[in-house]
């Protein structure tokens, strides 16, 4: 069987610890079998990070820009006990943080769902994405205590000079205050980032805010995704045959536990934090969640939303077997191939990402799974697979609908 061929290159950031392991697998029975795989390689290693001070991961994000489409294994997040572990000379930053400084993007979350492991909300037929600000609001307040009376003010010393105060509130006892923030350009590029990806989804786009209880911070959102729709994405939407939809944020909440899913649920920050866990908590497992980064200027990045699954690397360590779900990094990769496909016009590509998910959902609903969701499908009889047999499987189910 010939391969399918590829002409432009992924950029291709490797990782850490159980999803390293799992990235080597998928590369070797998955993709290289059967396209003449091109990428961009960076290795995000944590030891490679520390090697090159992270100027690696910069280089990879670079790439990104300069090819257009990332895909990316789960990393590490040095925090202090890794900086012993792994004799780090520096506490390095979060790799996605720093990728996302560079190419200015939104992450989206999507649950994968499969035939078998069924939501807790039983009204959601299709995925819901969630669209994530991650700037600015509780994030990045400034907080104190008030612990005698007095009066608290808001104070803007603006550079031309002038000033502007108004007051929080006049305290005749101890409380707490705290003071948040945004900017418009991070605003637009994530109403930007939000349009883009629904047009490349085809779904509709929901955004919601507190406007009417705050009727300057939350209402500048609303303004903003509003103008923005209207002067650059109305028409396309409509071409589209989808829709930009504003509410309250207690009225979207209430909509989406009724809703059948298939649209992109955009979120200030706080409230992606919290609806993110929420939707995927209810869709069954963290293991079945994508992330793609999508930069306004319409670069995408695409991994697992899981982590690198730290207590199954130290089992396999041990020289015990694990099995660890391989789902999320195997949509991660359809995803970049499919984007790949789509923007060099190579439609073989495109079939082959199509078929690499099908073939892992078939998998699945046939009975093989890993151990996670084993535990919690509702189908009979599962058949729980190490981390690689269930790769194996993968690869038997799509040389068949391959061949
Ligand atoms: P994690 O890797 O997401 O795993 C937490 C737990 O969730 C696992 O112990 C496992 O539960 C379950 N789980 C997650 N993914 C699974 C999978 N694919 N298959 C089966 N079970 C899965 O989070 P963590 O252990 O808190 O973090 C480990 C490292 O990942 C940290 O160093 C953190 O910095 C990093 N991290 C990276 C990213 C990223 O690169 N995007 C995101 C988050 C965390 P059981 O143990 O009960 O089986
Ligand atoms: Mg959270």
């Amino acid at each position: 069987m010939a391969k399918v061929p590829m002409t432009t290159p992924l950029v291709e950031m490797d990782g850490d610890e159980m999803t390293r392991i799992i990235w080597a697998l998928i590369k070797e029975k998955l993709l290289e079998p059967f396209i003449d795989l091109k990428t961009e390689y960076f290795d995000l290693g944590l030891e490679h990070r520390d090697e090159t001070d992270d100027a690696v991961t910069v280089e990879a994000a670079e790439a990104i820009k300069r090819l257009g489409v990332g895909v990316k294994c789960a990393t590490i997040t040095p925090n202090a006990q890794r900086v012993e572990e792994y004799g780090l000379k520096e506490m390095w930053k979060s790799p996605n943080g720093t990728i996302r400084a560079i190419l200015d993007g939104t992450v989206f979350r999507t649950p994968i769902t499969v035939a078998g492991i069924e939501p807790t909300v039983r009204c959601w037929k299709r995925p819901i994405t969630i669209a994530r600000h991650a700037y600015g609001d509780v994030y990045r307040n400034a907080e104190l205590r008030v612990d005698e009376p007095g009066t608290v003010e808001l104070v803007y010393k603006k550079a031309s000079g002038a000033e502007e105060r108004v007051t929080v509130f006049e305290f005749s006892g101890p409380g707490v205050v705290q003071g948040m923030h945004n900017l418009d350009a991070s605003i637009e590029s994530f109403a930007r980032s939000c349009f883009t990806y629904a047009l490349d989804l085809k779904q509709d786009l929901w955004f919601a805010t507190k406007d009417t209880i705050s009727k300057t911070y939350d209402h500048r959102f609303k303004d903003i995704f509003q103008a923005i729709f209207d002067a650059e994405f109305a028409e396309r939407f409509e071409a589209a045959g989808i829709e930009y939809f504003y509410t309250l944020i207690d009225d979207a909440v209430a909509r989406v536990m009724r809703a059948e899913g298939g649209f992109i649920w955009a979120c200030k920050n706080y409230d992606g934090d919290v609806m993110s866990d929420m939707v995927s908590s209810a869709a069954g497992s963290l293991a079945m969640m994508t992330s793609v980064l999508v930069s306004p200027d319409g670069y995408f990045e695409y991994e697992a939303a899981h982590g690198t699954v730290q207590r199954h690397y130290y089992k396999h360590l041990a020289g015990e077997e694990t099995s660890t779900n391989s789902v999320a990094t195997i949509f991660a990769w359809s995803g970049a191939l499919r984007k790949r496909g789509e923007l060099d016009g190579n439609e073989a590509l495109r079939e082959f990402a199509n078929a690499l998910e099908r073939a892992t959902l078939e998998t699945i609903e046939a009975g093989e799974m890993t151990g996670d969701l084993a535990r919690i499908t509702t189908l009979p009889d599962p058949v729980t697979l190490s981390t690689s047999a269930f790769i194996d499987a993968v690869a038997a189910t799509l040389a068949k609908k391959l061949a």
